[in-house]
């Protein structure tokens, strides 16, 4: 099984990089963010307050959170219910980066992730992958952009899905989980020793996902086409 470990701050195109890397290797794309995703979901749901590392971990005990691979597409399930798009909104981003920094919330899904990489040949992308979930990780790579290139991104990603937001205010949302993300104890967003830092900030998608394509088959030695094992 090879694990190819993506990691950066929120808004570097991971997650469309990460699912166009998979397709064309031929592994299964696990996008972690929608497993602290869907705590943030069930905190918030449950009138509790993210902000509380105590009322965060005291309901871990009534969660249950399974990920499923449909044609090749993951879909995240919360107590059984498919919350695979209720989990993409701003206000589920920012309880997401909260939980997140909650060191049970971190040990709760951990075994769910670690056990994903043992059955399949996976990309799987998030915070602290090639640091902490698969050290052993095949090929880490650590992938950023400049945090305006960011916000704009994801500015025109929620403007397309009919969300009313600023890009002053998804500016100042990528800076805030930049923060979070880089600044908790445990498990802060950094680049593993052995990963290969791309910066995205001036490639289009389609240069980016070649840029992180062409990394993959020279750090596993593999000539075009012979990635599928
Ligand atoms: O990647 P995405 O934006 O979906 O992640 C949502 C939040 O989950 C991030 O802001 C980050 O705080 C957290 N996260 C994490 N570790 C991961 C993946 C996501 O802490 N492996």
């Amino acid at each position: 099984m090879v694990s190819v470990a993506i990691d950066g701050p929120a808004g570097a195109g991971k997650s469309t990089i990460a699912r166009a890397l998979a397709g064309r290797l031929g592994y299964i794309y696990v996008d972690t963010g929608a497993l602290y995703r869907s705590v943030g979901l069930y905190v918030l749901e449950s009138g509790r307050d993210t902000a509380d590392p105590a009322q965060v971990s005291a309901c871990l005990d009534e969660i249950c959170i399974e990920l499923k691979f449909i044609e090749g597409e993951q879909r995240v399930l919360l107590g059984g219910r498919d919350v695979s798009e209720r989990i993409r909104t701003p206000e589920v981003s920012m309880a997401a980066s909260r939980v997140s920094a909650v060191p049970a919330v971190r040990s709760f899904l951990f075994d769910l992730q670690r056990n994903m990489g043992k059955t399949n040949s996976i990309v799987m992308d998030g915070r602290d992958i090639g640091t902490v979930v698969l050290p052993d990780a095949d090929v880490k790579i650590f992938l950023t952009a400049s945090p305006e290139k960011r916000a704009q991104r994801r500015w025109k990603e929620l403007r397309e899905k009919g969300e009313q937001v600023t890009l002053q205010q998804v500016l100042e949302d990528v800076i805030q989980r930049d923060y979070n993300d880089s600044h908790r104890e445990t498990a802060p967003l950094r680049q593993a020793e052995d990963a290969v830092l791309i910066d995205t900030s001036e490639l289009t998608l389609e240069e980016s996902i070649e840029a992180l394509y062409r990394t993959v088959r020279e750090r596993l030695d593999l000539p075009e086409g012979e990635e599928n094992r």
